[in-house]
């Protein structure tokens, strides 16, 4: 079997590994049109703000280890440029020599991943200070120009998880820190009264945060911005991370079938359209693991599964995938905050019967020192007790809560059977009655 894959990072490097872990003697040849393969992207903020120090410390697998470890054909500065199904070739440009070449396949594996959202904001194109952060030289020019432009103040547009932790870093470089978010609350996953914490958590950090306004223009090239609200901030340095949207132009061209929100479409095996071609990562539509409508959630986890996936299939077992949860977390300065599954907007406007509950427990036992409360928001099904969702805020242990439900959603676990966990404790760590324990005695 030969076997071409589109990307190198999260999903494409995945797939490759496991391809060869299976089959000894498959061709396989894995195309980035980047420098680097297999990088740390969820590490990038850190790097930036010098949490993370060592740049190597980002790049998970040189091509030559990769190569060499896996007998992989990996060509990094190559890019594919056409998927030619009819015979079942596919044309590489290599953008090194400009030369282009075509190369046959038996099956395609597709990971191009999501690129940030650039909007035609007047004035974007002349902010020779605007930056969006998706690869390792986004990261370094955003680097190279905190450590020797040293700019004093920077706007972070976009309140998602990449914005966030960009304010968070660049506020640790000393720099001051505005962040405009369009909605009423930043965080997306959860839901407001959760995402209020938050706010005040940043805003008592010394973030300066702006919320329901968007940008108009940027001005005086892009050392100010003007918002919609006729606010004026006049910043050095703009980090723009309103988004991503599938990079799906080589599949659209060849044809493949694509959603309403321009993810490649896949079946529950990942194939697309086209059987010999499989799709995977950031680029395609999944299914909302609770309420089985499409959606697109970029997440690294299920990229990751999901190369399994189709790796698997392409050797001959008949895997599916069943969905996304949309597990996440991420780090707001001293706060963490962590959500699965649906939040009340969604349920809400699904029309869903559910039942919300609210908890504040410690993170662990009262009487040892250090214990915070975290705020712990349920959602579950009022007739079946199905649990729909959970968020949690906190300090300390708000993952491990939000972890412990996920796997209950998965193994479709009720509310009430959540009283019945039997959970690790010690002092420092916990209760004896857990706060995944609590939640589940509320819902009895
Ligand atoms: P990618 O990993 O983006 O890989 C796609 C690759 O394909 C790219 O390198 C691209 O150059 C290449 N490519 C595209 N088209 C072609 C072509 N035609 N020819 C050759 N090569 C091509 N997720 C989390 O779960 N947790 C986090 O904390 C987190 N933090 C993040 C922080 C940042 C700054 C970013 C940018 C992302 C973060 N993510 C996080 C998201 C996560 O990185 C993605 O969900 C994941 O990388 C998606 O994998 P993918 O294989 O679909 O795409």
């Amino acid at each position: 079997k030969k076997i071409l894959i589109v990307g190198g990072v999260a999903g494409g490097a995945t797939t490759a590994a496991r391809l060869r872990r299976l089959d000894e003697k498959a061709e396989i040849v894995l195309f980035e049109r980047g420098e680097y393969i297999s990088f740390a992207n969820c590490g990038l903020p850190y790097y930036i703000g010098g949490i993370i120090e060592e740049r190597d410390a980002l790049l998970v697998q040189t091509p030559e280890d990769m190569s060499r470890k896996f007998n992989i054909d990996i060509r990094v500065f190559n890019e594919v440029t056409k998927i030619n199904r009819e015979d079942k070739s596919v044309t590489v440009k290599n953008l090194k020599t400009e030369e282009l070449y075509q190369e046959s396949y038996d099956y395609i594996v597709l990971s191009p991943g999501a690129n940030p959202i650039f909007p035609p904001i007047p004035g974007i194109n002349e902010a020779d200070n605007l930056f969006t952060l998706r690869s390792i030289p986004d990261t370094d020019r955003i680097k190279d120009y905190v450590d020797n432009r040293k700019p004093k103040a920077a706007i972070v547009i976009g309140g998602g998880f990449i914005g966030i932790e960009m304010a968070e870093n660049l506020h640790y470089r000393g720099i001051e820190v505005t962040l405009v978010e369009m909605a009423n609350q930043i965080m997306a996953p959860i839901d407001y009264e959760m995402a209020a914490i938050l706010h005040n958590h940043l805003r008592d950090k010394g973030v300066q945060l702006i919320l329901e306004d968007g940008v108009k223009a940027f001005e005086d090239s892009g050392k100010k911005v003007l918002l919609q609200s006729g606010k004026a901030v006049s910043i050095d340095l703009i980090i723009l991370a309103i988004g991503v949207k599938p990079e799906n132009q080589l599949a659209k061209e060849a044809g493949l079938a694509l959603g309403e929100k321009g993810g490649i479409l896949t079946n529950p095996y990942l194939e697309t359209s086209d059987p010999a071609i499989y799709a995977i990562g950031d680029a395609i539509e999944i299914n909302d693991y609770i309420n089985g409508n499409p959606a697109m959630i970029p997440l690294a986890g299920p990229a990751n599964k999901q190369g399994r996936i189709a790796a698997n299939n392409i050797i001959g077992k008949r895997e599916t995938y069943s969905g996304t949860l949309g597990t996440a977390v991420a780090k707001i300065f001293d706060m963490t905050v962590a959500s699965t599954g649906n939040n009340e907007r969604t349920l809400k406007q699904l029309g869903v019967n559910y039942q919300a509950i609210h908890l504040h427990p410690g993170s662990h036992a009262g009487y040892y020192p250090g214990a915070f409360p975290i705020s712990m928001k349920l959602l579950f099904e009022s007739n079946s007790g199905k649990i729909l969702g959970a968020q949690a805020v906190g300090h300390k242990g708000v993952e491990k809560r939000i972890d412990v439900i996920a796997t209950a959603i998965k193994g479709n676990l009720t509310a009430v059977d959540l009283k019945e966990l039997e959970l690790s404790y010690a002092p420092p760590f916990s209760s004896a009655k857990d706060p995944v324990n609590m939640l589940g005695f509320v819902a009895a």
